[in-house]
């Protein structure tokens, strides 16, 4: 046992991220405290921590959001240590800060980090004075500012307005023509108040089918910094991803390590601290421009550990404790190619939520398989939280290995009970553009028309 390593964390979240956290905390001998609402208290996350607690009944607001229930929790439960997971209180800096007042650890970067990265507007102009190109844009329009249309004009059309505190694909709104703008500014603004607590917005250019490439870093509390890297996860419905990939099909060894060496570089300006994850759109020339950053651990984390073997959930965990990085950029080796499908609970078709009871439940295995989930047979996708019920993740030696992994994992994973988007990945893996690497954002809008 290492001298400072943390002796408990509790786990602010609930499914297959908590379970994930759960599985490195074992692994480094660390003890676990699951939380979990009244609608949760059959999950596997809480049949696997060492204790549990629950924090309130099954409105997220009320239980995974609630900061004096989970602060009781780890007080009860004496823990050195809070790791969120992702979405829920993972980007909340005052979280984080009340973590900080209360003695114990967050596991993820500093609040200060969390809450300049948090304002996509201010992350934009940061990243873009060290040196990373941002999309062309404007700086934060407010009710205040006068004549938004002529910033627009300036900017040009089409444009994506983009809430300044938004997330997870929400708080956005392209407009094609100049007369839609004044309308939709103000609704955005409302609906970004409304959501976020923040009215404020921005512009950028609207980039026509681009590719979403982002790269994977650790940062310890030492200023040593490596990047993993790169996921594409150009495949997205209304700006959400279904399907990640690493190495992405588009970008050459050289551009990955110079890419990757200007996050590197950028992020040690800022003294960035822990896991993050730092998002690029790509033009049709393959112009590279910051979008955002991610302060936390990702969904799509698992294709980055499959190729180069390191565990990011033990090392976020480590970094916190305060150990420094055992291995360098130089060490950072990519093996193969890996591919992840994000299973939800969803209609293959029209994409509405399916919750339920699963009848009958069978993850595939086999060479070159990972499957993170919560699900079992006869446990209920509840229509309280996110329909993500599995995440499949192939490996091979090459992508076309991977390809054919995921192909036979796809045809042998049973859900029953309710509706999948299964069959939508058979469709999506099978297509001749995904075949080729050839795809952008709008794979999806074409998608209907090439599918065999
Ligand atoms: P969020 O914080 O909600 O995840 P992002 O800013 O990361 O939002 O954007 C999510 C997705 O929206 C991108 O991956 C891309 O598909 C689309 N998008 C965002 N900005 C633009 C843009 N300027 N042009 C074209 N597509 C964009």
């Amino acid at each position: 046992m290492r001298a400072n390593m943390f002796r408990k964390i509790l786990i602010a979240n609930r499914g297959e991220i908590a379970l994930r956290v759960v599985a490195a905390c074992k692994e480094l001998g660390i003890r676990t405290v699951a939380v979990y609402s009244e609608a949760d208290r059959d999950l596997l996350h809480v049949r696997f921590s060492d204790e549990a607690v629950c924090i309130g009944p099954p409105r997220s607001y009320d239980s995974y959001l609630n900061i004096p229930s989970i602060i009781s929790a780890a007080e009860i439960t004496n823990v050195d240590a809070i790791h969120p997971g992702y979405g829920y209180l993972a980007e909340s800096s005052h979280f984080a800060e009340v973590c900080d007042n209360c003695g114990i650890r967050f596991i993820g970067p500093s609040a200060s980090a969390i809450s300049l990265m948090g304002d996509k507007s201010r992350a934009r102009e940061t990243i873009q004075d060290l040196g990373i190109p941002t999309i062309p844009g404007t700086g934060v329009i407010d009710r205040e500012t006068r004549d938004p249309a002529a910033l627009a004009r300036q900017v040009g059309f089409p444009l994506i307005i983009k809430a300044a505190a938004g997330g997870g694909g929400k708080g956005m709104r392209i407009i094609r023509r100049e007369q839609d703008f004044l309308d939709s500014l103000s609704l955005v603004q409302s609906e970004a108040e409304s959501a976020f607590g923040n009215s404020q917005v921005y512009l950028e250019r609207y980039l026509t089918n681009p590719r979403h490439i982002e790269f994977q870093v650790l940062a310890d509390e030492q200023g040593n910094i490596v990047h993993l890297g790169e996921r594409d996860c150009s495949i997205q419905r209304r700006h959400q991803k279904l399907v990640e990939e690493s190495p992405s099909p588009f970008l050459s060894p050289g551009r990955r390590m110079e890419l990757g060496s200007q996050v590197v570089h950028a992020l040690k300006q800022i003294g960035y601290q822990n896991a993050g994850t730092v998002e690029f759109l790509f033009d049709q020339e393959g112009n590279h421009y910051f979008i955002e950053m991610n302060t936390r651990i990702q969904v799509e984390h698992p294709v980055t550990e499959m190729i180069t073997g390191i565990d990011i959930v033990k090392q976020q965990i480590l970094i916190a404790a305060g150990f420094p990085l055992d291995f360098s950029q130089e060490d950072v080796a990519f093996r193969g190619s890996s591919i992840e499908c994000r299973l939800n609970a969803e209609s293959s078709e029209t994409f509405t939520p399916s919750p339920g009871r699963i009848h009958a439940y069978h993850a595939p295995g086999g060479p070159g398989i990972r499957v993170d989930s919560a699900a079992y047979t006869d446990c209920v996708i509840s229509p309280h939280y996110d329909s993500l019920i599995a995440k499949l993740i192939a490996h091979g030696n090459d992508r076309e290995e991977a390809i054919s992994r995921l192909n036979r994992a796809l045809d042998t994973f049973i859900v029953e009970g309710i509706e999948t988007t299964l069959p939508f990945h058979r469709k999506v893996i099978r297509h001749p553009d995904f075949l080729s690497g050839n795809y952008g954002t709008s794979f999806l809008e074409e998608f209907a028309g090439k599918t065999a």
